[in-house]
Parts: C-alpha cells; sequence; structure tokens
C-alpha cells in the first residue's frame, strides 16, 4: 500500500507517479533502504531467556517481542556457553537493494485497507 510505510522508502519514492505498463530498475541505498547496519544490534542473551524447548542453531531467526509488544527479527549469531549472540539489525540492513519493478495494475485502497494501512489480498479478502 503505497504511502503507508510498508515499501522501503527509496523504493516507495521511485513507484511515485508510474503507470500500468512501466518498468523500472531501482537501486535502494542501505539509508534508504533497510537502514545502516549498527554494531550495537548484536547483543549478547543468557541462555535462560530462551525457551528451554528451543534448538538454538547459528544462523536461526526468531521473533522477538520487546516490553512494549513490538515484534522484530533477531538472528542467532554465536552460541556461548552461558548465553547467545544476537543479531538485531535487519537481515538487509547495510545492504544496497536492487529491484526489478513491472507495475500490473493499480486501485484506490479500501476503507478496510485505510483503516489497517496495509494492502489485502488480490481478491479483496483479509490474509492476515
Ligand atoms: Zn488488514
Amino acid at each position: 500500500m503505497h504511502g503507508s510505510g510498508q515499501i522501503v522508502p527509496g523504493l516507495e519514492r521511485s513507484l511515485e507517479g508510474l503507470v500500468v505498463g512501466d518498468e523500472r530498475k531501482v537501486v535502494v541505498e542501505p539509508g534508504d533502504g533497510y537502514g545502516e547496519y549498527q554494531p550495537d544490534g548484536l547483543q549478547e542473551i543468557p541462555r535462560d531467556a530462551f525457551p528451554r524447548e528451543v534448538n538454538l542453531e547459528i544462523g536461526q531467526q526468531f521473533e522477538a517481542r520487546s516490553p512494549k509488544g513490538e515484534t522484530f527479527p533477531m538472528i542467532v549469531k554465536e552460541l556461548r556457553r552461558e548465553s547467545i549472540v544476537v543479531d538485531l539489525n535487519h537481515p538487509l540492513a547495510g545492504r544496497t537493494l536492487h529491484f526489478d519493478v513491472r507495475v500490473l495494475s493499480i486501485r484506490d485502497a479500501t476503507p478496510a485497507e485505510l483503516s489497517h494501512g496495509h494492502a489485502h489480498g488480490p481478491h479483496g479478502g483479509h490474509e492476515h
């Protein structure tokens, strides 16, 4: 849903004014994409903060929940004896993004979409 912050800013900006049938190659620098890589996104968390039944592996992704209830992804970087090192950076932080865009159709957002702030499925279904 264009204009609602659902699309990375650099891509959203370059979609502005496109019409059906337009094709673009879009390159988005990290600052206009998922942000620069933040070294302090690496954090050490005690092992007992993780559910015991979870088998932790390097490269594994989790949804963590902040005390405020927001969820954010984190990736297991290192398994230590007493702790786990995780990376809170978005997996695409620090990356230059390349998009091949073709505009297939454009429509107005429905009232439900406007109130939710995101697009629903192609057949008007509520797919979330
Ligand atoms: Zn919705």
